[in-house]
């Protein structure tokens, strides 16, 4: 079997802090891949902010099965250009795993269509995660709920849409809830919101946070899926043709004043 093409990107700017720097010396993304790394069934590399093109060039897009993302205070150094390309590669069937505070990196604002803002606090309160799929392919090999004794709190209301699937509910001990493993499907691609992971504990070394993210990645790979036929279509029943005999142009509306003189919805 083909291994999976993971791409772990982080902007890689938190732990350049000597604080930070003794939780995730290799960084969160060197964290990350050491729970892919010498798996066989497994490809992995990182990628930063760093890198040239933020390190999202479309040949390593292309390339990504799954794209995991990290993130917290330069979601505004992707262009707009960037994000909209890793958007499109996400419709493509490229799956996308955002971790944390990446809830406000551009590609998932995008992708949700809203604002993706909510409450936090960080205050090393204790997170119980709560599987309430227990079928869902992300919950295997789960316990019934997952303890994190520090984390940053985050509360509801989280700006997003309903998610396709609800995998994790978490409760905090300040006394906040919050939609913490959300599935959506964007055209062929697949997307998993997790929650935890502030930069400052050291969940990405967990067992059972790995385990997870291993389920994750394997749910959110592309599925091979027919790609759709967008823009001007011929019928595939005999109907009457309404343009017989009338230009190519005019048939699709590309002499109208203002249409720019191409195709649109392409
Ligand atoms: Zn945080």
């Amino acid at each position: 079997m083909e291994p999976i093409k993971i791409t772990v990107w982080n902007e890689f700017l938190s732990e350049k802090s000597p604080k930070i720097a003794k939780v995730y010396p290799e960084g969160i993304h060197g964290a990350i891949r050491q729970i892919f790394a010498g798996n066989e069934h497994y490809q992995v590399r990182t990628a930063t902010l760093e890198d040239p093109e933020c390190g999202l060039s479309q040949e390593l897009l292309d390339q990504t099965d799954v794209l995991v993302w990290w993130a917290h205070c330069a979601h505004d150094k992707i262009p707009d250009e960037i994000a909209k390309r890793v958007q499109l590669r996400v419709l493509d069937g490229m799956g996308f795993i955002v971790l944390h505070s990446a809830h406000l990196c551009k590609p998932f604002v995008r992708l949700m269509g809203t604002v993706c803002r909510s409450k936090w606090r960080e205050n090393d309160e204790l997170e119980r995660i709560w599987v309430i799929e227990p079928g869902h392919p992300i919950a295997r090999g789960l316990p019934e709920y997952i303890e994190l004794p520090q984390e940053e709190t985050y509360g509801e209301r989280f700006e997003v849409p309903a998610p396709d699937n609800l995998v994790f509910i978490s409760w905090f001990s300040g006394g906040e809830v919050f939609r913490s493993g959300c599935c959506y499907y964007r055209g062929l691609g697949k997307i998993f919101y997790f929650r935890p992971g502030h930069e400052e504990y050291p969940t990405f070394y967990r067992e059972d946070i790995s385990q997870l993210l291993k389920n994750a990645v394997e749910w959110a790979k592309p599925s091979g899926g027919p790609h759709p036929t967008l823009g001007h279509y011929e019928a595939l029943e005999p109907v009457k043709d309404k343009f017989e005999g009338r230009s190519d142009r005019e048939r699709k509306h590309l002499d109208l004043p203002g249409s720019g003189g191409k195709e649109q919805n392409k």
